[in-house]
This record gives structure tokens, sequence and C-alpha cells, in this order.
């Protein structure tokens, strides 16, 4: 066997050895390993994994419950009403609906149900349809709710909280440098604040990013970074999918491998959160989609996404069945089934 290149071998020592949190600089020479070793990072990846949150993977389905029209202008999103896009608008899917999409969510196995809405942030009417619909989940369903209703003002994460809602999806996209190259309606430190309202509020919060849409790794680092220093206890690792009519429509997708690379990368900077694999993993990663759960990643949106299709449930039960990982009964951060390995800042 070779031995292992240098930041494989100080990594592993942090990590599982030692238990402690790797650095920026040690990051980036992970992020920089060639190609040739990436078996060997995604190989710590998993152990990192394995080690602090089990071989159980998260099951989670996201229901826009009001799709399109939105006025901002992020570049990746096809629900901008700045583009001509395929999405059809769609207003809020009534309460019944989306107790009916909470039950068939948990017959597919899945442990949290999280209304999406498109808006750049909730009005008072959006709030109360939203809190009615999670207490009524609540009320007949066995499934932990989230949702993601973009920026919030002051006091609404409180009632999103009091409400029931254990976690808030807001995603900061892209590292600091990079996201007013996709964004001008908004800034990042708009989406931070709303992130520091969620964990002050108590909700866990849901938060990741985009790869593929013209970042750096430094980007991604910066990204990544961020989210563990606001404690995000879900990262959805998306990879762009570009959506016609979109002005990120013409991007090349990006490499599998490089993919790949961002999942491990993450485990070993975020070592004990949820990475939830997210939209893109079918066209970016293809046949390697199985590999992505063997670098680090122990979530899975399961179904469709907001607005393109994933590949079936039963395709991604199935694969996690050969991978000998079972589906967690219960969602795997907070206060079930987490590995409270402290780690101490390196
Ligand atoms: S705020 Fe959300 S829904 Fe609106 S354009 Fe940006 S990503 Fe799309």
């Amino acid at each position: 066997m070779p031995t292992a290149p240098a930041p494989l071998r100080e990594a592993t020592e942090l990590l599982l050895d030692r238990h402690e949190q790797i650095d920026r600089a040690l990051a980036e020479r992970l992020a920089g390993l060639p190609d040739e070793d990436l078996p060997q990072l995604i190989q710590l990846a998993h152990q990192v994994r394995l080690a602090l949150m089990g071989p159980a993977v998260e099951g989670e389905a996201i229901i826009s419950a009001k799709t399109g029209g939105c006025p901002e202008d992020c570049t990746f999103c096809s629900q901008s009403a700045r583009y001509t896009t395929e999405v059809v608008r769609e207003p809020m899917l009534p309460t019944a609906q989306l107790v009916d999409l909470a039950r068939e969510t948990k017959a597919m196995g899945g442990t949290e149900f999280c209304i999406v809405v498109a808006v750049r942030g909730p009005d008072e009417r959006m709030m109360r349809n939203v809190i009615d619909a999670a207490q009524a989940i609540r009320e007949s369903v066995d499934i932990e709710v989230a949702a993601s209703l973009g920026l919030l003002k002051e006091g609404q994460a409180e009632r999103l909280a009091a409400a029931g809602i254990h976690r808030y999806n807001h995603n900061l996209e892209a590292g600091p440098r990079f996201f007013p190259q996709i964004c001008t309606t908004h800034s990042f430190e708009d989406r931070v604040q709303t992130c520091r309202m969620v964990v002050d509020a108590g909700m866990e919060l849901c938060s990741g990013g985009i790869f593929g849409m013209g970042e750096t790794w430094d980007d991604r680092l910066d990204l990544a970074f961020t989210l563990r220093d606001l404690g995000a206890r879900e990262i959805p690792c998306n990879f762009l999918n570009p959506r016609p009519g979109t002005p990120l429509g013409d991007n090349d997708l990006m490499r599998p491998l490089d993919a790949l690379r961002c999942v491990a990368v993450y485990r070993c900077v975020i070592p004990n959160s949820v990475l939830r694999y997210a939209g893109g993993r079918e066209v970016v990663l293809r046949d390697l989609q199985a590999y992505g759960m063997l670098a680090g990643a122990n979530g899975l949106i399961v179904g469709n996404y907001l607005t393109t299709l994933g590949r079936s449930a039963e395709a991604d039960l199935a694969m996690l069945a050969d991978l000998g990982m079972p589906v967690a009964e219960q969602p795997l951060t907070g206060t079930h089934g987490m590995r409270t390995i402290p780690l101490q800042p390196a």
C-alpha cells in the first residue's frame, strides 16, 4: 500500500484520532490533492462520517408549496420571475394537500418534510398558511416538519419555531466573494442574517450551496467554513443542473470527480452535520452517485426537486440497501441519533 499523502495523514490524525476540526490551510491542501489521491480522500471522508454520524442515512422530501414568480434574480434559479423558463407559476398548495404529501413522504421512508416556497421572504398571509400547514401535519403524521421561506424578518423565526418547525432551510448558495455574481437583489450578508435568526430562535439550521456555478475552490471553502461557523446542522450539496432560460443555462456540467471531491472535503471540514446529497446529482454524477454516499454524504433528497425531476425513491432506497446503509428512522441531528463526540476548534 502506498503511503498516504501528508494532508491526508494530518487530517486523519486530527479528525479520527484527536477529534479536532481541520483548519482552512489543511482544507485547501485536501482540496488540492490530485485526482489519483481522490479515492484516499473519499475513504477518509467516509470514515469520518461513520465515526461521527454512524451508518444511517436521513431521507427528506422537499415540496414546492408555491412555485415560480419570485422577484429575486438568482442566476441559477428557474423560479425567478425575471427569466423565461419552463417553470409554471403555481399558487400556495392548500393545507390538506400538504398533509397528504407529508403522509406519502413518511411512507417512502422520509423523516422530514420540508415546505418550500419561492419568495424573497414570507408576508403575513404566507406565514399564517405555513404555520397552519405545519400544525396540521404534526397533528396527523409522524414526521418532522421543516420550512424554506426565504429571508426572514424580526420575530418570524420565533413564530415558526413555536409552530413546531424544527429546521429551517436557507441556503447561502455560494461563498461571500462569489455571491454578488449570482444575485444582486439581496446580499450574502442578508442570507447570513436569516441563518443567524434561525439559530437564535432555536430551530436547526439547514444551509448549503450549489457547486459548479463558476466558483473557485477558495469560494467553496469560504462557504464551508461560514456554514461551520454558523452551526448548520444539515448541509444540502447541490450541483448545478443548468436550467434553460436562466443566465447559467449554458454552463457546462461540473466534472463528476470534482463533485465527489466537494462532498469529501465538506465532510472533512464539517464532520458532524448531515451532508445532504441534493439537486443535480443525477445529471452530474450519473453512474457515480453511489460514490457520493461513500464520500461522506449521509442524507438524501428523495423524490423530485423543486423544479427538476429526481430519480425514483425506490432507486435511491435500492442504492442504500446495496451500500448496506440503513435509512434513519429519525432525523440524525439535534437530539436524535447524533453521536456527540465533541470537536475542538483547530
Ligand atoms: S430567492 Fe430563491 S426562489 Fe427566488 S430566485 Fe432566488 S433562489 Fe430562486
